[in-house]
């Protein structure tokens, strides 16, 4: 593992559409290193998310801290959640179309289709496994960050042009 490089990656970078490798060994002093910059920047860009490919690192990890926002300015606040290996485990048939962003899509937001509720599972940074029900907002960001894992944008969701929009947010 490379030295987590502190740029984010923007849309255009082949690292943001590459399959991402799961994570061998949580104990890897580089991989902790990893984590922690995934933490710090996620906090420092005031992002909801963040998931390692954007780092320019492929591996399969991410950090998820929901807190309220322009967007969702109902969104839960919780503590930023490292999640490694995560995997969707079952969805809600529903789905529901909300406003995402994204640190490596500059200037432009978009509504995005995704599963209102959500079982997951992952191994947080000790190598703990955890299975957690997450629903909307929190929901929407591990399934967009969980496309970060596979080389999936959330522009690649986009049903309809005027579901796409320039911002400053
Ligand atoms: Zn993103």
């Amino acid at each position: 593992m490379i030295n987590p490089n502190l740029e984010i990656a923007e849309v255009g970078n082949t690292i943001l559409r590459q399959q991402a490798q799961s994570v061998a060994d949580i104990t890897d002093k580089k991989l902790q290193q990893l984590i922690d910059t995934l933490l710090t920047t996620a906090i420092d860009a005031n992002g909801v998310g963040i998931a390692a490919p954007q780092l320019s690192q492929p591996y399969r990890l991410f950090v998820v801290c929901s807190h309220p926002n322009p967007r969702y300015p109902d969104a839960p606040f919780m503590k930023p959640t490292v999640m490694i290996n995560p995997r969707l485990l079952s969805h809600s048939e529903e789905t529901v179309k909300g406003w995402e962003g994204c640190l490596s899509v500059p200037g432009v937001r978009g509504l995005v289709p995704r599963y209102q509720a959500i079982k997951v599972e992952y191994l947080d940074r000790y190598g703990n496994l955890h299975q957690q029900e997450l629903t909307d907002f929190v929901a929407r960001i591990f399934q967009h960050e969980l496309d970060h894992l596979n080389g999936i944008l959330f522009i690649d969701r986009i049903e309809t042009q005027e579901d796409l929009v320039d911002s400053e947010l």
